[in-house]
């Protein structure tokens, strides 16, 4: 039982089983749209809590590893299969508890249930490769194996996907988890794992303890049985977290933020270019770490696309994402709501023009919605060129050249996606050169990756470790070199 219903309380799940913490205490999880509508609570877990479920994780994983990786994948096929029969609820829960439009939450639960499928293939995969020795008589072979306990610490922007596409590899090869969710979304990510519940996962080997950061998060970081923390979410505590983690000697990942740039050349096709600077800009409210949130456009064709661009900023229509008039929802939270109109003040005190919105939008239920926002003049110097907003505001900035517009884009300390929209192959060529971003994309928006290809930032977007696909092996396994003599 995953709920206690007359109360909608959600419990933590704990070695197969869903408990209370024993704090007593609980943390309700309200909707952006309608902030005195309560989605449901959370367990307030306790230091005690976290400790039973990483023993827990640690007693499952002698057992978990031992299975062939088919037998791990069947496993994963079955939670897709409950995913996917859920999808409507879990999209709307995830809509009700941070604001991401219906159609948004639903395609991704669709893209968890995809990478749950993708993991579960990798069960089949090589686990490593004969090395010639220079003994002819002996064998000597590379064999990945399993890391042991992993901790997964992930944000609210993406509740489904995030935690999925941090577990989903960890499980296949071996290890086990304690999943702490973001508390902004910790409803939706109760729902997930009753996915694996109601899939029969075999007891303590997946875990869900919610909670405070500062006391769940942090207690994984700082446990010496977990051998690994996987994390998103912001720089502060992606930094903290990897500090922590490394003076006691575990492996960590960091994905952090990012201010990502599109380059408008002026040979691009410019219908093109706008949509993916409104779509990758806005979508979501903004709240993407691969958001678009610089638009670095050649003099030729500044005015017409800020033109374009304007009048399909216009037509934008704000409000609940429950409702199906709704293209952008609310900001997910009262903090980020504040946070998004104090950049948006910032940038107008340090001398960009306000373009387009800027305001809030007040309706009934007071939802945290803001106005699609978009800045003109805004130099490399400013703050709102340079910090990551995570709201719906785009910076416009005008350049020269396809040289002075990758100087530009390289000028934050981030790098995590980067787009050009040009039709000159020099161009290109130069930016997938030039460019630092860990995911370059040419005529196509900075947000929007596929989850079988390597995932993750530069500079100080990422610890520069790959999640998905493939790539994500390198983190959740070690390696053992084998010499073998008869
Ligand atoms: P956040 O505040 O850093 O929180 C992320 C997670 O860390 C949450 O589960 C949080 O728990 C936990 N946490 C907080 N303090 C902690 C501590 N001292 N020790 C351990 N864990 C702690 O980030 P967010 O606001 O949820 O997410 C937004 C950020 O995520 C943005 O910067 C965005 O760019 C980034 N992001 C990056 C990627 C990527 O792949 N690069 C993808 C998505 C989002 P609580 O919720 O309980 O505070």
């Amino acid at each position: 039982m995953k709920t206690t219903t007359e109360t909608n309380t959600f419990l933590n799940y704990i070695n197969g089983k869903w408990s209370a913490s024993d704090s007593r205490e609980v943390i309700e999880s309200t909707n952006p749209a309608n902030p005195s509508e309560i989605v449901g609570s959370v367990q307030n877990s306790s230091a005690q809590d976290l400790d039973l479920a990483v023993q827990a994780a640690s007693e499952a994983q002698k057992k978990w590893k031992k299975l062939s990786g088919a037998e791990r994948g069947n496993y994963l096929f079955k939670v897709a299969d409950k995913l996917e029969a859920n999808i409507d609820d879990i999209a709307e829960t995830m809509t009700r508890e941070m604001g991401k439009t219906l159609p948004e939450a639903k395609g991704e639960t669709a893209r968890g249930v995809a990478i749950l499928r993708y993991y579960a293939g990798e069960g089949m995969r090589k686990e490593g490769d004969v090395i010639p020795s220079t003994d002819s008589s002996a064998l000597m072979f590379s064999k990945r194996v399993p890391l042991g306990v992993v901790g997964v610490i992930t944000p609210w922007n993406f509740p489904v996907a995030i935690p999925l596409w941090k577990s989903a590899p960890a499980l296949i090869y071996g290890n086990s988890v304690v999943l702490k969710p973001a508390t902004e979304a910790a409803v939706t990510a109760a729902k997930v794992m009753d996915c694996f519940d109601q899939a029969g996962f075999p007891e303590g080997v997946i875990n869900l303890v919610t909670g405070k950061g500062s006391v769940i998060g942090q207690g994984l970081a700082e446990n010496k049985q977990v051998t690994a923390v996987t994390f998103t979410g912001s720089n502060a505590t992606g930094n903290h977290i990897g500090k922590t983690v490394a003076a006691r000697g575990g492996k960590y990942q960091l994905e952090m933020g990012g201010k990502n740039p599109i380059i408008v050349a002026e040979d691009c096709d410019l219908d093109l270019a706008v949509d993916a600077a409104i779509s990758g800009g806005l979508k979501s409210t903004g709240q993407k770490c691969t958001c678009s949130s610089r638009v670095i456009v050649q003099k030729g064709v500044y005015e017409k696309f800020k033109q374009k661009l304007l009048a399909k900023v216009e037509a934008i229509s704000v409000g609940d994402g429950l409702k199906e008039t709704s293209w952008m929802g609310p900001c997910a939270t009262k903090g980020q709501f504040e946070t998004v109109k104090n950049y948006i003040e910032v940038g107008q005190k340090e001398g960009a023009e306000l373009l387009f919105g800027g305001e809030p939008i007040s309706d009934e239920n007071g939802g945290y919605y803001i106005e699609p926002t978009i800045f003109d003049k805004v130099s490399s110097s400013m703050t709102i060129a340079q910090e990551e907003i995570f709201g719906p505001v785009l910076a416009l900035m005008e350049v020269e050249t396809i040289e002075e517009a990758i100087e530009l884009a390289n000028d934050v300390e981030f790098g995590l996606s980067a787009s050009i929209f040009s039709k000159n192959i020099d161009h290109i060529l130069s930016f997938i050169d030039d460019i630092e971003a860990g995911l370059v994309r040419i005529n196509s928006e900075t947000a929007g990756v596929e989850l079988q290809a390597p995932f993750g930032g530069m500079k100080a977007s990422s610890s520069y470790s790959r999640e998905q696909g493939e790539a994500a092996k390198e983190f959740f396994t070690t390696m053992k070199t084998v010499f073998l003599k008869g």
